[in-house]
């Protein structure tokens, strides 16, 4: 590979997705990722119609429908009430060709980016490469990454941290993480019972003033499928009783009664944050994904956000190298991606977890009357599907300039 001209920190699906859209634009790019390989664990799973999008021009959109679930319609609910609205996403078919949210786990996804990656000349992906120290001048950037040869130093001349919410990059540019932590953390747990059968879509999230759930059928390696059962845990919760076999039993029993034990194939417990870099530029340094910034995943915008980041730094990142743009236009991907993710996706998100969780009565029946009037007809379906599908926070940033 010739010398990298952009270096990307972090083989997530941000990082990967971000050196191959500058590779396919002739930018010579290099990956540094930490681990021996590319992550396996239980986060992201839903794609926004923007997502499936800007991913399809690389045929990355068409490989994830091989094995992906299409879920042109998903629930509010709540656990005593049962259904308060459903949404059709097939309802905005003439604003997009894939009409539906997509569900396939995030370590099913990074694959298929990094297939793609590695048939790129211009492009490398090195793992066991973890990322220390970053220095700049006016016109380079170096980084220290830790090897099992030991530390390596590595130039380029601009540096993408996509390495997540610990971010590394972020620390040695020294931008502040702004926002906050949730007290309580989430147990996902994944099963392969079936909560079709009990009439719940695809996707749906169940309100509740004590335990809120939140659904989503995935694929596995074969049929039947897994569902993915998310619950709040409270924060002064032994960790390991939470993981304990009899409490996730207990959970998904109290939830859906069910004879005899659940299967379950998965179990994990995360933090939850909501938190924006209070810059996604320092220099020559670029944040995008986690490590510009975090949110509960109640709407699926995290991954969806960061991809969105990805494709619109590359386009700009890859105008500066080549030239054909100043490096304002790299400000103008801060101004465009960091108000966004402000305006819509922390808002977006933090709502729709306090209307799962709301424990006031009175609360709780206003919300559900105000979204079953939304979803009573097309108009309001239509306005609820472009905020939630993530169109309208798209469109948002292209107005920005
Ligand atoms: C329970 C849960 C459910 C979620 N569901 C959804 C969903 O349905 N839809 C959605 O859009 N989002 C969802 N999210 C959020 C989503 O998982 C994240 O937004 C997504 O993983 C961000 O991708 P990324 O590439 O930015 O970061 P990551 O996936 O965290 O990847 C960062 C990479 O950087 C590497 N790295 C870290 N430090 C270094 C270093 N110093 N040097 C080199 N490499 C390093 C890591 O090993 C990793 O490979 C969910 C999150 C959780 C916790």
């Amino acid at each position: 590979m010739a010398k990298p001209q952009v270096i990307v920190v972090g083989a997530g699906p941000v990082g990967l997705l971000a050196a191959l859209a500058l590779a396919k634009k002739d930018i010579p790019v290099l990956v540094l990722e930490a681990e021996p390989g590319l992550t396996v664990d239980l986060r992201a799973g839903t794609y926004h119609p923007p997502s499936l999008e800007m991913m399809a021009p690389y045929g990355i959109t068409d490989e994830m429908l091989k094995t992906a679930i299409k879920v042109p319609r998903w629930q509010i609910r709540d656990r005593s009430d049962g259904v308060i609205a459903e949404w059709d996403v097939s309802l905005i078919n003439d604003l997009t060709p894939y009409p539906y949210r997509l569900h396939l786990e995030q370590h099913r996804l990074t694959p298929i980016i990094y297939d793609k990656l590695k048939a790129c000349a211009n492009a490398e992906v090195r793992f066991l490469h973890a990322v220390t120290a970053v220095a700049q001048t006016a016109d380079r950037v170096t980084v220290t990454a830790k090897t099992p040869n030991g530390d390596e130093r590595i130039e380029a001349e601009w540096l993408v941290g996509a390495d997540g919410g610990r971010s590394a990059v972020r620390k040695c540019a020294e931008v502040d993480f702004e926002g906050y932590t949730w007290p309580e953390r989430f147990l996902v747990a994944s099963t392969t019972d079936d909560y079709a059968r009990h009439g719940y879509a695809l996707n749906a999230y169940c309100s509740d003033p004590d335990e809120w759930v939140a659904l989503f059928k995935m694929p596995d390696d074969g049929p039947p499928g897994l569902w993915r059962v998310i619950f709040p845990v409270p924060e002064d919760e032994d960790e390991a009783l939470t993981l304990s076999e009899e409490m996730v039993e207990q959970r998904m029993q109290r939830f859906q009664p069910r004879a005899g034990r659940y299967p379950i194939k998965y179990k994990g417990i995360y933090k939850v944050h909501q938190r924006v870099a209070k810059d996604f530029r320092a220099g020559r340094v670029l944040l995008a994904g986690d490590a510009a910034h975090l949110n509960n995943p109640i709407g699926a915008f995290g991954l969806n956000g960061g991809i969105h980041d990805a494709f619109n730094l590359a386009g700009k990142l890859a105008s500066v190298c080549r030239g054909e743009g100043d490096a304002s236009l790299l400000d103008l991907y801060v101004r465009q991606r960091r108000t966004v993710n402000l305006e819509y996706v922390q808002e977006v998100s933090v709502r729709n977890l306090k209307r799962l969780s709301e424990k006031s009565d009175r609360e709780r029946r206003k919300n559900f009357d105000s979204l079953r009037r939304q979803a009573a007809t097309p108009d309001g379906q239509r306005e609820f599907l472009l905020v939630s599908s993530m169109i309208a926070s798209v469109r948002r940033a292209d107005a920005i300039t």
